[in-house]
């Protein structure tokens, strides 16, 4: 078990490592590494020396020293973003928001991760920079979009990340990669200085070896103070629309987290959520008229037609037509909203709902399941997602191939308190 983010702090601020010594050692190892989780690397040991030289002098930032990647949708001061793609290129002349936070507190930012081209997918297969390998099984996809982000945490080479997450992005390669992953309520972290996806369901979060580093990550990142709370006696959900689709594998994780809540005093509530099941066709319309706005600024007619992937071909065309059809658009408006009230309505009845996170585990690089386990693989992060609202993917079971799958906690709007709390309490019971 590697240290908590809080220890390794402490030990930097008290003199008893250096940051430069703790980022070599990063930098050694990603360069030893053969998981492409980055597509660069920064300068991380100029920040290193300027934190040793602050800390020398008094300073104590909550993240002095402590090396932290970020996804490369977001813009680092003197650095490319190239959001997995070959259409963008030049550095960056400011840092985004969240960076200028982590720097507040003393982070070193190491690298930037590989990532789906413009965060579109979930496999990381569709970077223009390369897939990303699964540290836990080189053969399976990291999941995606934020894969390099996940894939780097688990493998050690950073000791936090930062993705995105819009329909899924955090939390599935989270769940695939054995890590925790947070997609905070939406709008709680500042997102400007990183490229929309869709920025009705964007949202920056963080991806951490454990709880206790993914609250303090979001501490720092939304500057917002979490209490400790205890999760005894609450109430927990269960949609029967998720029931429908659990696998063998999949109902363990439920019935993992049925059991620790049951022994904690918490109750358990049965959701009827019909408007769920559409959640992937709302998201797929909106998500993807929303996306073609947003890259429309990017490149020229010709550059776009020779560097873009075909999957962002794809969502663009499929987003064209959602806005030339305003009946289509439209009619996903209605049901997105039916989706929001049938979670107003269940948060009426309990204060968590959880879900598997993926409905498998890591899949294998083969073209043909690859197809089918990308379409499927956000249904249960979509819903939320379209409402906005939080929710955690934190390790649960190993599944029959010995493989993670991440326990899914979805809470109300601004109640990441409950939903680390809730969190905390799976990771200490499996
Ligand atoms: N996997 C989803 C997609 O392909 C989610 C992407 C994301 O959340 N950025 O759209």
């Amino acid at each position: 078990m590697i240290e908590h983010i809080a220890d390794l702090q402490h030990k930097i601020v008290s003199g008893e490592i250096s940051a430069t010594e703790i980022t070599l050692d990063i930098l050694r190892k990603i360069k030893s590494s053969d998981l492409n989780c980055f597509i660069t690397v920064l300068d991380a040991e100029e920040q290193a020396e300027r934190i040793d030289k602050m800390v020398a002098s008094g300073f104590k930032g909550r993240l002095a020293g402590v090396p932290v990647a970020i996804k490369d949708n977001m813009r680092y001061k003197g650095f490319a973003t190239t959001c997995g793609s070959k259409i963008l290129f030049g550095s960056d002349d400011e840092d985004c928001e969240v960076v200028k936070r982590l720097k507040a507190e003393g982070a070193i930012i190491v690298g930037k991760t590989n990532m789906d081209e413009f965060a579109m997918g979930s496999s990381n297969t569709t970077s223009a920079y390369g897939a990303v390998l699964n540290p836990l099984d080189k053969t399976r996809v990291p999941g995606g979009s934020s894969g390099g982000s996940a894939a780097a945490v688990a493998a050690g080479l950073c000791r936090a990340a930062l993705g995105s997450d819009t329909g899924g992005s955090i939390r599935q390669p989270a769940s695939y990669c054995g890590v925790v992953g947070l997609k905070p309520t939406i709008g709680s972290i500042d997102g400007r200085g990183m490229y929309a996806l869709s920025q009705d369901m964007d949202q920056i979060g963080p991806i951490t070896a454990n709880v206790d580093d993914n609250k303090l990550m979001f501490e720092v990142t939304s500057g917002k103070k979490v209490d400790d709370i205890s999760c005894r006696g609450i109430r927990v959900g269960l949609v029967g629309q998720f029931d429908e689709l659990l696998t063998a594998d999949t109902r363990k994780v439920v019935e993992s987290a049925k059991r620790i809540f049951g022994a904690n005093d918490c109750g358990l509530v049965e959701l009827d959520m019909p408007s769920v099941k559409a959640a992937s066709a709302v998201y797929c319309i909106l998500g993807n008229a929303q996306a073609n706005i947003n890259l429309r600024g990017i490149g020229t007619k010709d550059e776009r037609g020779e560097k873009l992937g075909a999957e962002v071909k794809k969502r663009i065309i499929i987003g064209e037509y959602a806005l030339h059809h305003p009946e289509i658009t439209e009619a996903a408006r209605k049901v997105r909203d039916r989706i929001k009230r049938e979670f107003e309505a269940a948060f009426e009845l309990c204060d968590i709902i959880i879900s598997p996170s993926a409905p498998s585990t890591a899949f294998e690089f083969t073209a043909d399941r690859k197809r089918n386990e990308i379409v499927f693989s956000d249904v249960f992060t979509q819903p939320p997602s379209i409402a906005g609202l939080p929710a955690i993917s934190v390790p649960c079971v190993k599944a029959s191939d010995g493989l993670p799958i991440g326990l899914q906690i979805i809470s109300r709007y601004y109640r990441e308190d409950l939903i680390f709390a809730a969190a905390k309490l799976i990771e200490k019971s499996v």
